[in-house]
């Protein structure tokens, strides 16, 4: 007989897969569907877990069974519950069990995309469905998409592109050693800190990032970036790239695309959009107006893995110059190219990694399953709830609401009277302390101009009304 995998015992044979497949199945299933019933967020110490789980590996089989058991007796006690519906911190990162099927597709193939060769679907499944993305989102075909890991590697291709078009790609030539003056990004100053890792990264340093001025509604101020690219240009500095945001981390303020891109075009440096979070809004034609002028930009991120729906990960990166980018990444080695390179999409070429998942099934298996209508209504759910929390914090004094309400995020605090701002800070501090001891809901604090306030960050998949509703109950009983 032939020897085969199902001849060794290091690999899981497929009818013992399809029997604890089924139960991993289950599992899940029913891991969301007591989620509700589970404190939101974990009250595990530092350590707790590692102390917990052995220092050497197993050397003799274990089984899976000991894997799920150990899942309930030690991994999830030691989790906070992102699918939770009282779950409001950070941003909703709504891993749809439909994208979740998709993903489990997408491993059970067990193909890497290193050429379209290797994986043909892969590659053309990721041009539709980026495609259809861009469609949904009210996008010219202009842009082109490719999905990425995460936004933080999408600026940093973004920025990468931009240093190799200033520099008519002398320093992909010759590296730190391509001379010059410095090369300059500008973001605001509410930007994601991803802009500044990807700076670094890109080889511009921290200091040629110029941090914008914001106005009243944090969003960057287009005169002050314009003085500051100026101011630059009079210093002999090189201008390079700017990173405008749709939607900040901390109170999704909207940057001014139509004038960024303005600015852009006159000074002839990159604009790069970040609209990691409010990009899946961009799928209500209402919301549109949020990042008008976004056709100027040279490239944009939108993480699906966030409000849309996607599993976690899944960020896509839009270019209008394709060849640019390829430029820019290619590198072409004997043993990668194939008959039909000139023809098709290397997807290694447009990233930093070679090997590529197959991410579009869990973007494709999202949309096809629930159809756009559904991700559009789930949104419009979202954007009702946060509206309704809205009013109710502005009518009832002495909360605020720090910020204008673009669309899912509030900013809040609980001012009463004749409190020091360092009093104020405690009193935040200490009534958020309460919120996540009561296990009920799990919110994010945030610094505004140096002081603490609230995020609550409302789309879980699984947030409905009366979880709003009940978050505000618990958050004037926790200011008492
Ligand atoms: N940009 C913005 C505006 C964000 O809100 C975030 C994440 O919170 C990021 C970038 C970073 O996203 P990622 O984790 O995909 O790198």
């Amino acid at each position: 007989m032939n020897e085969s995998a199902a001849d060794s015992p290091s690999s899981m044979q497929p009818e013992e897969f399809r029997r604890l497949g089924h139960r991993v199945v289950d599992w899940i299933a029913d891991y969301r569907t007591r989620v509700s019933s589970l404190p939101v967020q974990t009250r595990t110490a530092p350590g707790d877990l590692l102390a917990a789980l052995p220092t050497s590996p197993p050397e003799e089989p274990e089984g899976f069974e000991a894997v799920l058991h150990d899942l309930d007796a030690l991994l999830v006690p030691a989790l906070s519950h992102w699918q939770h519906p009282r779950f409001f911190a950070y941003f909703p990162s709504n891993g749809d069990l439909a994208s979740v099927l998709g993903d489990f597709l997408s491993t059970g193939l067990g193909v890497l995309g290193l050429s379209w060769q290797s994986a043909p679907a892969l590659t053309e499944l990721e041009q539709r469905v980026t495609e259809w993305l861009a469609q949904m989102s009210g996008l010219s075909p202009a842009f082109r998409g490719v999905i990425q890991d995460t936004a933080s590697t999408c600026t940093l291709l973004a920025l990468l592109s931009a240093r190799e078009r200033s520099t008519n790609h002398g320093a992909a030539t010759t590296g730190m050693q391509h001379g010059g003056p410095p090369l300059i990004v500008y973001t605001s100053t509410e930007a994601h800190s991803s802009v500044e890792k990807a700076a670094l990264l890109a080889g511009f340093g921290r200091a040629h990032v110029r941090r914008i001025a914001v106005d009243a509604a944090r969003a960057l101020d287009p005169a002050a970036l314009d003085l500051a690219i100026r101011a630059d240009r009079a210093a002999g500095l090189r201008p390079c790239a700017i990173v405008a945001t749709t939607g900040t981390t901390a109170t999704t303020a909207m940057d001014p695309l139509t004038a960024c891109a303005r600015l852009a075009a006159e000074h002839a440096v990159w604009l790069h959009v970040d609209a990691a979070m409010a990009g899946s809004a961009m799928i209500l034609p209402e919301c549109r107006a949020l990042w008008e002028g976004v056709e100027g930009a040279d490239s944009l991120v939108v993480n699906p893995h966030k409000w849309l729906g996607a599993a976690f990960d899944c960020s896509v990166y839009y270019v209008r110059d394709e060849e640019h980018l390829v430029r820019v990444m290619s590198t072409n080695p004997s043993y990668l190219r194939t008959a039909v390179d000139g023809r098709v999409r290397n997807y290694r070429d447009w990233g930093i990694a070679l090997g590529r998942r197959f991410r579009a099934l869990k973007l494709w298996s999202l949309i096809r399953t629930h159809g756009v209508a559904a991700l559009r209504a789930r949104l419009r759910r979202d954007l009702a709830n946060a509206r309704w929390l809205a009013t109710q914090i502005t009518g009832t004094a002495p909360w605020r609401l720090l910020a204008p309400l673009q669309l899912q995020t509030l900013v809040v605090r609980h001012e009463p009277t004749g409190m020091s701002a360092e009093q104020l800070d405690r009193h935040t501090l200490a009534w958020l302390e309460q919120v996540h001891q009561s296990g009920q809901a799990w919110l994010t604090p945030t610094q505004l101009d140096g002081r603490w306030a609230v995020r609550i960050s409302i789309g879980a998949l699984a947030t409905e009304h009366e979880h709003v509703a009940d978050l505000w109950q618990l958050l004037q009983a926790c200011v008492r």
